[in-house]
């Protein structure tokens, strides 16, 4: 199959095709169509190394309305790399849709920065979870309109201590949202938390 047959919008196509993806990678094939389709949440088993950045990425930018300034996406991640990587990835695959704004928040360094840069509008948060807490507790990132949220890594946040963290973050999300889980594993911990926050979803193992 090819991106415009799985529902890719013209303006990302133009972007990954820049990026010299030829044709999707399977995890893409599977969850693109999905989350752009009427069902919406997915539990995937994905390594590193198979296209999980933009198989959760290009549907979620998708959704985005880029006439409403409101943080729309969240995606959690465990470090600042991979929040680094993601956002530039993200801001990759949106350069032709007219300015999506794409903020990465991690703890570990300075937060004026990071208070700057939300308060100037972010439609897609990335975020470590330690570091969105303190920014939601100070009144900076407002998740009531969050309409998609992707864990990524989700195994990783897990072994680091970030339960609480993610439990406290899913309290602040709209119940009608969509929920994406990425994990290399299953382990009982990403059981709990799937069974918590996830309805009805679609698993993926690639
Ligand atoms: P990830 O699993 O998200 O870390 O992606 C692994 C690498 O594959 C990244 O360098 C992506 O840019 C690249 N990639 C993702 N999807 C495709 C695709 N459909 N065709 C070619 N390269 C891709």
């Amino acid at each position: 199959k090819t991106f415009e047959e799985l529902g890719v919008s013209e303006e990302i196509r133009r972007a990954i095709t820049e990026l010299g993806f030829e044709s999707p990678m399977p995890v893409q094939e599977e969850v693109i169509p999905y989350l752009l389709g009427n069902r919406n949440d997915v539990i995937a088993l994905a390594q590193t190394g198979t296209g999980k950045t933009a198989a959760f990425g290009i549907p979620v930018l998708q959704r985005i309305d880029t006439r409403c300034r409101d943080t729309q996406a969240l995606v959690l991640s465990p470090t600042r790399e991979l929040c680094l990587q993601i956002a530039d990835d993200l801001k990759d695959f949106s350069k032709y849709m007219g300015g999506v704004n794409i903020v990465p928040v991690y703890g570990g360094t300075s937060i004026e920065n990071q208070v700057r840069a939300l308060r100037h509008g972010a439609q897609v948060i990335v975020a470590t979870p330690g570091r969105l807490i303190d920014l939601k507790n100070r009144g900076v990132a407002k998740l009531g309109g969050v309409g998609n949220v992707v864990l990524d890594e989700a195994d990783e946040m897990l072994n680091m201590g970030f339960s609480d963290s993610i439990n406290e973050i899913f309290e602040s999300l709209p119940e009608n949202r969509n929920t994406l889980l990425f994990s290399a594993t299953m382990s009982r911990e990403v059981e709990k938390i799937a069974k918590s926050y996830l309805r009805d979803h679609k698993e993926i193992v690639v």
